[in-house]
């Protein structure tokens, strides 16, 4: 099969992309580089053994999605491409639903229009807002929180209705919670610009001597040790699920919702000891105030996602800190580094498969 990877330069397409490659797919990305780098596909080549197709093109342009569907032949559709900074979504709200609802609505019109039929879409657990119970599964109230959140809710119900009226279009809505780590061979990973906002980057750049410490955001939760806590996902066990997300599309067997996590809640200060056992690195931290519009505990009910797709996950906490750490470590300046220039380790001293 032929899949159109959107954003599928970013931290978790372009993981996508592997696992894709693994299954035996064509790859295309479209991505306008607005938070990636082109450096990511000589990574990609490296890792798949074969240059991957890349178009630069904004989604917001309809007449260049228009072009790019009339050049390709596409089976399906993983759709990453999207703005994903809360505070930003406040500050720029217009700049939000532009770019993941105009977007998307563009990608949906070629997909349409040019006969594909088959949608994966990253979702978020922000749609649940602060949740009245953990674990949270799919039947749980939907109360997003901010313009973020409201622009992943509005695709999830836009694209509900097409599947309702069209019965050939077949889509997985995909509610990611919190995805950290990367690939094993340390050749691509999570590389956010300027001050991360998530916790596993910032407490990979403390370790790396680029931040002097962390900032715990509030000790008086009410949780075993009083922070916050998140159901925290390897991105390998995340993408695994979007192929057998595309598989269960492809064989016709209906449309999902599902949650994507492990459904194993971890507080910040195990996320910090677990990555100091892992890195061998410590980690200064200071607790501070709350973060506004942090909420206590979220951690996913990930049962239906493996009645339905036969997925569960493998890596847990030491893997996601060990493969998070190696990234960080071999590319402390994130894809500035050219290949050549790595600290790599040889890509076949590794076990490269999830
Ligand atoms: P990312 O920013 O690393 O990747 C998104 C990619 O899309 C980038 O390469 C960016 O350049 C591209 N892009 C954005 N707007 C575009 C446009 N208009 N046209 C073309 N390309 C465009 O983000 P990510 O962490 O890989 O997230 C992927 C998806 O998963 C997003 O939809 C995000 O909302 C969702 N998600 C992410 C997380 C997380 O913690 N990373 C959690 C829940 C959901
Ligand atoms: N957090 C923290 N310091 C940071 C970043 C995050 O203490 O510098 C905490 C945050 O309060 C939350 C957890 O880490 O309890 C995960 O935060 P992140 O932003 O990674 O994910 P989200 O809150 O969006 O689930």
């Amino acid at each position: 099969m032929c899949v159109l990877v959107c954003g599928g330069a970013g931290y978790i397409g372009s993981h996508a992309c592997v696992a894709l490659a693994e299954r035996g797919h064509r790859v295309v990305i479209a991505d306008n580089f607005s938070n990636s780098s082109p450096r990511v596909l000589l990574r990609l080549q490296r890792i798949i053994g074969a240059p991957v197709e890349c178009e630069r093109l904004d989604l917001r342009s309809k007449s260049a999605v228009a072009r790019l569907f009339a050049r390709h032949r596409f089976d399906a559709v993983m759709h990453f491409a999207a703005l994903k900074a809360v505070g930003e979504s406040f500050a720029q709200p217009l700049a939000y639903f532009e770019n993941n609802i105009c977007g998307a609505i563009n990608l949906l019109r070629a997909m349409h229009e040019a006969g594909v039929a088959r949608l994966v879409f990253s979702s978020s657990a922000t749609v649940y807002g602060d949740p009245q119970s953990v674990p949270i599964n799919e039947q749980a109230r939907l109360d997003v929180t901010n313009p973020y959140g409201r622009t992943k809710l509005v695709m999830e119900q836009l694209i509900d209705d097409l599947c309702g009226t069209d019965a050939s279009f077949r889509a997985a809505n995909l509610r990611y919670f919190n995805p950290v780590g990367a690939h094993p061979s340390g050749l691509i990973g999570e590389d956010p610009s300027g001050i991360p906002n998530n916790l596993m980057p910032y407490i990979c750049q403390v370790a790396a001597g680029r931040r002097s410490k962390l900032s715990i955001f509030g000790d008086d939760y009410p949780t075993p040790d009083g922070t916050g806590i998140r159901d925290y996902i390897h991105v390998m066990d995340l993408v695994r699920a979007h192929v057998a997300a595309l598989d269960y599309l492809m064989r016709g067997e209906g449309n999902l919702t599902v949650n994507l996590g492990t459904g194993r809640g971890i507080s910040v200060l195990e996320l910090v000891h677990a990555f100091e056992r892992a890195s061998g690195c410590s980690i200064p931290y200071e607790i501070v105030a709350r973060r506004r519009g942090d909420v206590a505990q979220v951690y996913a009910d990930p049962s239906l996602a493996h009645r339905l797709l036969g997925w569960r996950t493998r890596l847990d906490v030491h893997a996601m800190c060990r493969d998070a750490w190696r990234w960080q470590s071999i590319n402390p300046d994130g894809y500035q580094r050219p290949l050549g220039k790595l600290k790599s380790l040889p890509l076949d001293a590794i076990e490269t498969k999830a």
